[in-house]
């Protein structure tokens, strides 16, 4: 058997081809006397330091090209400034040196990662080698008025007004580059306006739209529309969490009638789309076959005979019933709202879920099993390797501030689907909120609302609800713009993706605080991380946007009652995305049997009742509910 140390991985094309050779023979059993060889081989591997740092250093030998083949493979910057210097000297002209040797390299970078054979973390290291060498060159360049390197097309790249997530922009601007496109990024909250006149002023070849939350889909919708009105065809490519196949053939491809829309699943297929495109002898075929695939979309959900939906009244008569008579309602130890301060990094570190961490760089796997994973194990573990690093000088430096308010007031369930939320002397309802129920069929369940988990309003004993905010982002901000400046957007996408794990650990652990001591509830309560993460407490913490309450506009409320603005820095856009981006906010319900649900698609019937009770036009709500409208 074959032990692996996931520690000390290297990219498997890289080992050497004796030693590879030698090992298979062993593995595979290939020869009788193949332990002997290797064994006499190992010899040359003895694990004392100076023929461990010969060996790592074995490859400096090798020709300018070779080393920096190996300097972009492996993501070392060490020498690569060195390294490029002498390729300068050596070749007619300093932009030589990048359409050669580091380009190259870069398409080794390029054809590793097409094979699953790098892994996304690897290739933006690998990009801030590139980029580092190319920064080194440009003065040279234009010193010697050479000619600019050509690239295989423009791209500009925005994550959309009202929204504020960028990790996976950046990361697939960094992809891009890597395969020499120019990338003008215009960050995030762009207008739609902002895009397009960028995209004319630039001569782009195409547009790169990104989004987090559901409204961001209408921006691109909007944009769509304005593209289309404007008679323009540049593609554009859309991607983020929130978007779709679906919604892309449903919604963007029939609103840019000019022009061809493409849904990007991942950063690792973006830049074979992009060289579709640029590949004349292949573009109008790859169109034909989104269109195509897009039409078949379109066809089969017009096909889906979904069951129509109840009506409201229907669902509200078969919404979950609890016997309140025999229940008492904890009360929490203060109503109001408090400010939780002091809390530091070392507090919320192994609250951390790594698992969804790891997911931001498209490598999947279950943490910690997957640094040992037989595919990304190598990839994972340097990644891991790298946070850890990062995690335990943001320990020691302050960098971020962690911000955390809560509260909790007097509450009951009032017709049906709306909570009404009282001062601290249940006197006076200073807010009312909607929630939203479930409008399809649910066979032999009932049709939930999270409204049904707070008490209704004729029943005696009194009933609460929290809400809470969070954020790890206030902070980052400018030290990833000295990351970006010099060219490492490795550890600024780095800082980021940790930023959004501290939010949510920090969410998980005030959640934690709040069941065992502020409401108090759960006091004897003990669970592990993976406990926590498999949501094994009682009580909810349902963030609005997210399915049980999908409409984002209902976060207002919330930040509203916690009197936010005062107390921590977080703010809204027009969209309802918080800002900074690594931010947390939801509401607690501590009833026992509260619990996630989607709340899927929903009538006219409670769009109406909706506007009507919140008092705003039809229009505006079904802009709100658009993502559940039927
Ligand atoms: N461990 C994760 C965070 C938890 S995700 C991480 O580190 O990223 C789960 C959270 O998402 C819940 O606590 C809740 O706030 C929200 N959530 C999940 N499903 C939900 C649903 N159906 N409705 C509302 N909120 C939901």
């Amino acid at each position: 058997m074959g032990i692996v140390n996931a520690g000390q991985l290297i990219v498997y094309e890289e080992i050497d081809p004796d030693l590879k050779k030698l090992v298979e023979d062993v593995i595979l059993n290939r020869s009788p006397n193949a332990t002997e060889l290797l064994v006499e081989k190992a010899s040359n591997y003895l694990s004392n330091e100076t023929s461990t740092a010969k060996n790592d250093e074995e490859w400096r030998k090798g020709s300018v090209n070779e080393r920096i083949s190996h300097s972009l493979i492996n993501g070392i910057n060490k020498f690569i400034i060195n390294d490029a210097e002498e390729a300068r000297l050596n070749l007619p002209s300093p932009v030589s040196v990048i359409e050669g040797p580091l380009m190259d390299g870069m398409n080794v970078v390029g054809d590793l990662f097409g094979e699953g054979k790098m892994f996304l973390p690897q290739v933006v290291k690998s990009a801030r080698v590139m980029k580092e060498a190319v920064a080194y060159l440009v003065p040279y360049i234009e010193e010697s008025k050479d000619e600019q390197s050509s690239s295989n097309g423009k791209v500009v790249m925005a994550t959309v007004k009202g929204d504020v997530h960028d990790i996976g922009k950046n990361i697939v601007g960094v992809i891009m580059q890597c395969n020499n496109f120019e990338v003008i990024d215009l960050g995030v909250m762009v207008p739609a306006e902002t895009i397009i006149q960028t995209a004319i002023d630039e001569k782009a070849d195409f547009i790169g739209l990104s989004g987090l939350i559901t409204p961001s889909l209408d921006e691109m919708i909007n944009i769509a529309e304005e593209m289309t009105r404007k008679g323009l065809d540049i593609p554009i490519l859309v991607g983020g969490a929130t978007t779709s196949k679906a919604h892309t053939a449903l919604k963007i491809e029939p609103a840019y009638t000019s022009g061809q829309v493409i849904h990007v699943n991942d950063a690792s297929r973006s830049v074979g789309v992009l060289q579709s495109l640029v590949t004349e002898n292949e573009k109008d075929e790859f169109i034909k076959d989104i269109q195509e695939d897009y039409k078949k979309t379109r066809e089969r959900l017009a096909d889906k005979d979904s069951k129509p939906l109840l009506t409201l009244q229907e669902a509200n008569d078969n919404k979950y019933i609890f016997d309140w008579s025999n229940y008492t309602p904890p009360k929490p130890n203060f109503t109001g709202v408090k400010k939780v301060e002091g809390i530091k990094i070392t507090d919320i570190r192994d609250y951390i879920d790594w698992t969804i961490f790891f997911r931001s760089w498209d490598l999947a796997g279950q943490f910690p099993k997957i640094l040992e994973d037989e595919v990304v194990g190598e990839a994972a573990t340097n990644l891991y390797e790298d946070a850890i690093l990062m995690l335990d000088e943001l320990e020691k430096t302050d960098t971020i501030l962690l911000e955390a308010v809560i509260g909790f007031w007097p509450a009951h369930q009032e017709n049906e689907n709306e909570v009404s939320v009282f001062d601290e002397n249940r006197e006076n309802e200073i807010i009312r909120l909607n929630f939203l129920r479930q409008q399809k069929p649910q066979g032999i369940r009932p049709n939930f609302c999270l409204a049904d988990f707070i008490k209704p309003a004729s029943d005696f004993v009194e009933d609460y609800i929290g809400a809470f905010a969070v954020s790890a982002g206030s902070g980052i901000e400018e030290k990833c713009l000295v990351y970006e400046r010099n060219n490492d957007d490795y550890s600024s996408i780095m800082l980021k993706a940790i930023a959004d794990r501290l939010a949510e650990a920090l969410a998980e652990y005030m959640h934690e605080r709040v069941r065992k001591d502020f409401w108090g509830y759960a006091k004897d309560e003990n669970f592990t991380n993976e406990d926590l993460i498999k949501e094994k407490y009682t009580g909810i913490r349902p963030a609005p946007g997210y399915p049980a309450c999908p409409d984002h506009s209902e976060k207002v409320k919330l930040f509203e009652l916690l009197n936010s603005d005062d107390i921590v820095n977080i703010k809204l856009t027009e969209n309802f995305a918080m800002y900074p981006a690594a931010s947390v906010s939801g509401w607690y319900f501590s009833h026992p049997e509260s619990k996630y649900f989607g709340v899927g698609k929903i009538g006219n019937d409670q769009v109406k009742n909706v506007s009507k009770s919140r008092k705003e036009t039809l229009e505006q709500t079904k802009k709100y509910l658009r993502p559940n409208l039927d």
